[in-house]
């Protein structure tokens, strides 16, 4: 290891605590990006930011703003000059809500307890960001400046999904401009491991309705001789599902190296149990041949959202005219949103119970599932610098989820090599009750910056 970077990296573990109290700060501001009461603190959070950026030593550290849209922070330092790569960090400052939810201690007040600290944003995505900005500072303390030119891009719309991201990416181009991205939203599959999220699923919603008559009828005149949609729509839909709840139709046959590499990330019952509050005595479904990593990465899902079954303010003795039940659809990466359509709308109009009317109709557009193939020596690289901080290459994971920023940096730059990483750990639920991170997590994604920042700069990386 070169005198710098092991100087640069000394520095980054002597200043952990002050970037601790750095993520502190940021975290008092409840920037809730889906509440327009929140709206002063976006603006006064972004403000904050970017006169701390300056602070750092980045240079042209602004604001941007576009009409009806939230605002969003770049800054820049091109001091290693042209013959340098650029690598640009993209993070978020906004926040989901807390409202409704059952925190045992202050949201946007952080907690240190034990190794973890709680704040709503701490994992999601602060402290992801954050960990960039502990590597910047000890690279430009130590040494005056870093191993390449870096561009910062700190977005306030990501959990609203990101609406306006094109159109900053359009009206300032050159705040994007970069040889390799590094997005810091995701998640470790382990506190030990480190992940580089390399898919995403799909996502699209189908209305199955049933309808029998024009007018609702008297159960106790006509029941047994007209049909019941209500019986006939829960009939129709226990099809979609086998003994597990898994689709029966439109399974992806994945192959077999993104099979064998989503095989390989453990994912404990404990886990899947601590992750999605599973009530004691109710266990994870079983694998039956396949990881849980592919079920919930690779394999399309089906959740019913919402129905018009009766419900009971509206409940009365009689046979329902209609009923309906909006299925959300999750969609494997690269699998068509039509392809599972016409498998489900198959299944459901063939041989139909009680001889009901069925129609199944898509009302928005599908979001689509992305799939990325890290390879080339930007990932060569990264897996250099995690293995010196984390003492472990980075394993390929996925998001069962669908994350809009995600799939508009692989339109737009997926012939760049995209790094997602993140400090999210399975016990950070994020978007919950108590988030938090892992500080040990955080101490190692900082250190690990600190030497991707040197690794990607060697000639014949990027460059
Ligand atoms: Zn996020």
């Amino acid at each position: 290891m070169t005198t710098q970077l092991s100087h640069a990296a000394a520095r980054a573990t002597a200043d952990f605590d002050h970037t601790v109290e750095r993520l502190c700060g940021y975290l008092r501001h409840p920037a809730i990006s889906c509440d327009p009461a929140h709206r002063a603190d976006i603006d006064t959070l972004a403000a904050v930011i970017a006169a701390d950026l300056t602070k750092l030593g980045l240079t042209r550290s602004r604001v941007l703003t576009l009409d009806k849209a939230l605002p969003l922070v770049a800054a820049e330092w091109t001091g290693a000059g042209p013959d340098k790569p650029t690598v640009l960090i993209y993070g978020h400052l906004d926040l989901q809500p807390v409202q409704g939810e059952p925190w045992t201690m202050p949201p946007h007040e952080p907690t240190r307890k034990g190794d973890r600290l709680y704040a709503r944003g701490a994992a999601d995505d602060m402290g992801g960001w954050v960990s960039h900005l502990g590597a910047i500072d000890a690279w430009l303390q130590e040494t005056g400046s870093l191993p390449c030119n870096v561009r910062l891009i700190i977005e306030s719309e990501e959990e609203i999904g990101s609406p306006n991201l094109e159109r900053y990416m359009d009206a300032y181009p050159d705040a994007f401009a970069a040889d390799a991205m590094i997005l810091t939203d995701c998640e470790n599959p382990s506190t030990d491991l480190p992940g580089l999220t390399v898919s995403l699923r799909g996502l699209f919603e189908l209305e199955v309705k049933c309808e029998a008559l024009s007018a609702d009828g008297h159960s106790g005149l006509w029941g047994n001789m007209v049909p019941d949609v209500a019986t006939a729509l829960v009939t129709l839909l226990a099809r979609l599902v086998d003994r597990d709840g898994r689709l029966t139709v439109a399974r992806v046959d994945v192959p077999e190296g993104r099979r064998a590499a989503a095989a390989r990330v453990p994912i404990s019952a404990e886990t899947i149990r601590k992750g999605a509050h599973l009530l004691p005595g109710v266990e994870p479904l079983p694998e039956r041949g396949t990881s849980a990593g592919e079920w919930l990465w690779l394999q399309p899902a089906v959740t019913i959202v919402c129905t018009t079954l009766p419900t009971r303010e509206r409940k009365k003795n009689a046979l329902r005219s209609s009923a309906s039940a909006t299925l959300s659809l999750r969609l494997g990466p690269g699998q068509r949103a039509e392809d599972v359509k016409a498998a489900v709308t198959a299944l459901l109009t063939s041989d139909v119970p009680q001889g009901v009317k069925v129609s199944v109709t898509q009302e928005k557009p599908a979001g689509e599932g992305w799939y990325y193939e890290p390879k080339g020596p930007a990932f060569e690289a990264a897996d250099r610098a995690y293995l010196a901080s984390w003492g472990a290459k980075m394993v390929r994971v996925g998001v069962g989820g669908s994350i809009p920023f995600v799939a508009l940096f692989g339109e737009r730059f997926g012939d760049l090599p995209l790094i997602l990483n993140g400090v999210m750990d399975p016990e950070s639920t994020a978007h919950g009750p108590d988030e938090s991170m892992h500080l040990g997590v955080f101490q190692k994604a900082i250190l690990a910056n600190v030497h991707l920042l040197w690794e990607l700069a060697q000639p014949g990386i990027l460059r």
